[in-house]
């Protein structure tokens, strides 16, 4: 493998090794999930000056105001995702880094992700092509207005956090589809899987979480 994406030192396999230790400890339990993270190179998504802190299971700046995730969150997110079973089709809502819909490429056939800060999305494309993922198509919108001409979707994902649960999205999932989001109420944010029923939708609350928020319109 190319030494850019094998890593040496704080970016090598024996570090990512620690970090999916780590997050089988936190009870993450997808084998084929725990194999991804474990390969996918997350220091090509931080700045360069954070490489060595990449497989730390914490959050970093990734500019534009914005932060990557911490390792155990894009796992939780996955699996609740994937926990009903093998999956299609997923949407994302906040590219970012781009690190969270390059590990749904590896477990999903097709990936649409959305961004709404064009010079983020820029990066994050040439991310995918440097990995070789032909699975993902990125578009830069306002993801509010979710991606109708391509869904149903059998999952979605947010990964900044709105104030209430959108709709919109909820109309674009398959019945029994699931969307993954953070959902802010005051100064709480909680994880809740939405799934689509016949006629409505249901909600589980999961955990305590930390976004940044979910914004309206393009930049
Ligand atoms: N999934 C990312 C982390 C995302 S940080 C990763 O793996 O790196 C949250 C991202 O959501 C930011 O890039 C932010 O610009 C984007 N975002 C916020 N509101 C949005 C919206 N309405 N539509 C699309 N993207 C949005």
């Amino acid at each position: 493998m190319n030494k850019d994406l094998s890593g040496i030192g704080m970016t090598s396999q024996r570090t990512r090794n620690r970090l999916i230790d780590r997050l089988r400890v936190q009870g993450i339990e997808d084998e084929k999930l725990l194999n991804v993270i474990g390969a996918l190179p997350r220091h090509l998504f931080v700045d360069e000056a954070l490489a060595h802190r990449a497989y730390e299971d914490t959050a970093l700046p990734i500019g534009f105001n914005q932060t990557i995730s911490r390792p155990y969150i894009v796992a939780r997110m996955t699996e609740l995702l994937l926990c009903q079973g093998p999956i299609s089709s997923v949407l994302e809502i906040g590219t970012g880094s781009g690190y969270q819909a390059s590990v749904l490429a590896k477990l999903i056939d097709r990936v649409y992700t959305v961004e709404r800060i064009s010079g983020m999305l820029e990066r994050a494309v040439l991310k995918f092509e440097m990995l070789g993922l032909r699975n993902i198509q990125s578009y830069h919108s306002d993801g509010l207005t979710g991606l109708t001409q391509y869904g149903p979707f059998d999952g979605i994902i947010l990964t900044a956090s709105p104030t209430h649960i959108p709709e919109v999205l909820v109309e674009q999932l398959v019945v029994g589809g699931r969307m993954v989001l953070p959902l802010s109420s005051g100064d709480l944010q909680e994880l809740v899987v939405v799934t689509r029923t016949n006629a409505d939708f249901e909600v589980e609350v999961v955990e305590r979480v930390n976004f940044v928020p979910l914004v309206s319109g393009k930049l």
